[in-house]
């Protein structure tokens, strides 16, 4: 059990993204190098190129979903998920500093300017043909984003793994995208929710029964013998993030450092990885546990920074 409070943690999940985003931001795709004796630090660069301590399209993403999260919307009605349509149409627009391949080929097949009641399900329309078409849309897209979700119906299991997996489907109709949102999503929900640290295993009671085959290797454990890059498929980046996440211990502050560390060591989508990390740790010990150095750093669309961000996270759960 954790001394935050159910506050602190929200605002730790949300805190926590952002902070493993623009660590992981400067090595993406080894656009810099990653020395492991120094540990990742925001000096921004990477593939924007990013100011020191910006967070990059995860974050952006995320603070699309946390804003409908927040207002009086529910984010799984449907004009909650309209709302979010808009936000990551608004999004692409005027703030996107680099879009991942599915969610570029689905929100740019819609009008920049849609706005009309349905733009929810022309989206979710729009992802499944591009999954009929390729076969292939389980990118760790959706999962790097998926962080706020977990805070809207905190003592809601059910309700909150629907939601994910809706909001997932907005841009990534493969069913392991929305699978993995639903595993991080618990984990987190309960994390927060109940002060304790949650995992993805947590979760696999709220995944259809047919799909849990697909997901054995995490109720086995065996997932830590598969390789952990490339992460750009969403099953491989969240075995990414749960092996950083338990590359920690002792004091909480430390352990986040330690884990985001662990993240960025990885290689490949470092940015991705260490937001995912960073949301469940964030989430584990409260926004106070991570290192002030980061939260009084970070920044980026649409104009916040780490004080604006805990207040968000704060305001969702309250
Ligand atoms: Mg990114």
């Amino acid at each position: 059990m954790t001394t935050a409070t159910r506050a602190d943690r929200a605002a730790g999940a949300l805190l926590g993204l952002a902070c493993g985003d623009a660590a992981g931001v400067p090595y993406e795709y080894a656009t810099a190098p990653y020395d492991p004796q120094r540990g990742p630090e925001m000096i921004g660069g990477g593939l924007g190129p990013y100011a020191p301590g910006e967070w990059s399209d995860d974050t952006q993403m995320a603070l699309c979903i946390a804003r409908v999260a927040a207002s009086n919307t529910p984010i799984d009605s449907p004009e909650g998920l309209d709302a979010i349509a808009r936000g990551f149409l608004d999004w692409l627009r005027e703030g996107a500093t680099d879009v991942g391949t599915q969610t570029r080929q689905v929100l740019g097949a819609l009008q920049a300017d849609d706005d009309g009641p349905g733009l929810a399900e022309r989206m979710t329309m729009l992802a499944a043909e591009l999954h009929a078409r390729s076969g292939r849309t389980a990118g760790n897209g959706a999962l790097m984003r998926t962080a706020p979700i977990a805070l809207a119906f905190p003592d809601d299991p059910e309700r909150t793994a629907r939601a994910a997996r809706l909001i997932a489907e907005l841009t990534h109709a493969d069913p392991l995208a929305g699978d993995s949102c639903v595993l991080w999503c618990e984990a987190i929900r309960r994390s927060v929710a109940d002060g304790v640290q949650g995992r993805p295993e947590d979760g696999f009671g709220l995944l259809p029964a047919e799909r849990r085959d697909a997901w054995a290797a995490l109720a086995d454990g065996t997932w830590r013998q598969s390789a952990l890059a490339p992460n750009g498929f969403t099953v491989t980046a969240l075995y990414a993030a749960l092996h950083a996440v338990e590359q920690t211990a002792g004091d909480p502050a430390d352990s986040f450092r330690a884990g985001i560390a662990a993240a960025v060591a990885l290689g490949d989508d470092t940015d991705t990885i260490a937001a995912i990390t960073g949301s469940l740790l964030g989430a584990w010990a409260g926004a106070t546990a991570i290192p002030a150095q980061r939260t009084g750093a970070v920044h980026g669309w649409p104009g916040y920074d780490g004080a604006g961000l805990r207040e968000l996270g704060a305001y969702i759960v309250g």
